[in-house]
């Protein structure tokens, strides 16, 4: 997760953000945007980073809810990493 990375590396999120998604561009990882809904503090789903917003309506897969709006979704970014990245 990027703030973790932030942590980490003692960047700000911005950042972390900026250097995920460049390893993404080069292919060395897989950005995937993950979907909130007000209902959970669990994501409800996930898309490929980069193809924008989920269409909507989208339907909750915690409350059954259907989403309409997006003020109702927040989001978050993941990094998903084939295989383990080694720092020298
Ligand atoms: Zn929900």
């Amino acid at each position: 997760m990027p703030h973790e990375l932030a942590v980490f590396l003692g960047v700000k999120r911005s950042q972390a953000d900026a250097i995920l998604i460049a390893l993404d561009s080069a292919g060395l990882c897989n950005m995937r945007l993950l979907i909130f809904h007000t209902c959970s503090e669990a994501h409800i789903g996930s898309i490929d980073f980069g193809v924008g917003f989920p269409s909507l309506p989208w339907k909750c897969s915690e409350c059954d809810q259907i989403i309409e709006d997006y003020a109702e979704m927040s989001f978050d970014l993941m990094a998903l990493v084939p295989e383990p990245v080694e720092f020298i």
